[in-house]
């Protein structure tokens, strides 16, 4: 997954696509770098060497098979996109770019979401956190878009119900971006409860809003809690009580997966989650796993660039996933601005007061 490194100065496909990329990209000030980077898979990796966490077991996946990514993509898009096997091309204006090793990358990644969740259907793990790229959840039926291939959560959720038995997958995407491309994968399957929590449209990709919440038989299993800019760990939190949890509740899902970014993180800018607030995300999830699906949790990830925010952030939900103790973020501070208006009370009694 190391290998998928579009370089925008690499010669590339020919034709109005690249025009009209070079266009964009000219008007920019200053150089280009693809964002979506290696460094971000080795950032979290070098910090997990570096800061182990008991209990943590790694796992390599394989590649994702044909079958497996065809019940989310159409034949016509697997063809074309397999066609770009060794070549440098631009999939959409938005920038989302293949180099020669992409195809096999995205495969992998897709692969891996897949392990991931055998290894919890197994029983080999309670929980279990697919650390991919790219990532997946902005790739449509027929579309490449937002840096995403393969829509590796919904391969993943695919997987469960036709290979592994589970009939009610719920999807959890708290990526600061819609999940666009995982709601219209299942828009009409009332199997799937897709949740989304994200920085409301125009924001990219500009689609979630709160009345859409499926169609068809699916009709009530999308449940999109579009938020404004800054939104930080008490609104993220009472989101998920208030609405996950009774969501939850009503669905009864076997299998629990988590399309996890780490961009609603304060360092990338958008909104005002903390690592705690991850941490607390992932305990109220883990207790909704272990009550509804004996504990089935999957994580996979998705954006996050900032790489220290990235990293830690990723820590923060596996030190959860291992064991410990989820904090609540929304009371951080409280006892001590408590302690110190004790302390300083008496000095701000005016002098003629009887108290
Ligand atoms: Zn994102």
């Amino acid at each position: 997954m190391l290998a998928h490194k579009p370089d925008p100065d690499a010669s590339f496909l020919p034709g109005r696509m690249d025009k009209r990329v070079r266009q964009i990209l000219a008007g920019l000030n200053g150089p280009w770098k693809y964002p979506e980077h290696p460094g971000r898979l080795t950032a979290i990796k070098q910090l997990l060497d570096l800061e182990p966490i008991p209990g943590v077991h790694f796992e390599s996946g394989s590649a994702a098979t044909r079958e497996q990514l065809n019940r989310v993509h159409t034949n016509a898009y697997l063809e074309d996109i397999f066609q770009l096997r060794g070549k440098c091309a631009w999939l959409d204006v938005d920038t989302t770019a293949v180099s020669p090793d992409s195809i096999a990358a995205a495969e992998v990644a897709a692969g891996t979401a897949v392990a991931a969740v055998e290894a919890v259907a197994a029983g080999r793990t309670e929980s279990a956190f697919a650390l991919v790229r790219p990532p997946g959840h902005h790739a449509e039926p027929v579309r490449a878009r937002g840096f995403c291939l393969f829509n590796n959560v919904a391969v993943a959720a695919a997987h469960a119900q036709a290979a592994l038995g589970y009939r009610r997958v719920m999807i959890v995407d708290w990526d600061v971006h819609h999940g666009n491309g995982t709601q219209d994968i299942f828009w009409a399957d009332p199997d799937v409860l897709f949740c989304d929590i994200h920085r409301a449209a125009p924001f990219y990709p500009g689609s979630g809003r709160l009345e859409d919440i499926g169609a068809g038989l699916g009709e009530g299993t999308t449940v999109n809690i579009p938020m404004p800019a800054g939104s930080g760990d008490a609104a993220y939190l009472k989101a998920f009580r208030d609405i996950l949890v009774p969501a939850a509740q009503w669905f009864e899902p076997e299998l629990i997966l988590v399309s996890a970014g780490f961009d609603p993180h304060w360092n990338d800018l958008a909104m005002n989650v903390s690592y705690e607030g991850f941490a607390a995300m992932t305990g109220i999830l883990q207790a909704l796993a272990r009550k509804h699906c004996d504990g089935r949790l999957v994580f996979v990830l998705e954006g996050g660039y900032n790489l220290t925010s990235l990293s830690h952030g990723v820590k923060a939900v596996l030190e959860v996933l291992a064991g410990a103790e989820p904090p609540q973020p929304e009371s951080c501070g409280i006892a001590e601005v408590e302690a110190a208006a004790a302390y300083h009370r008496e000095a701000f009694i005016p002098p003629d007061s009887d108290a």
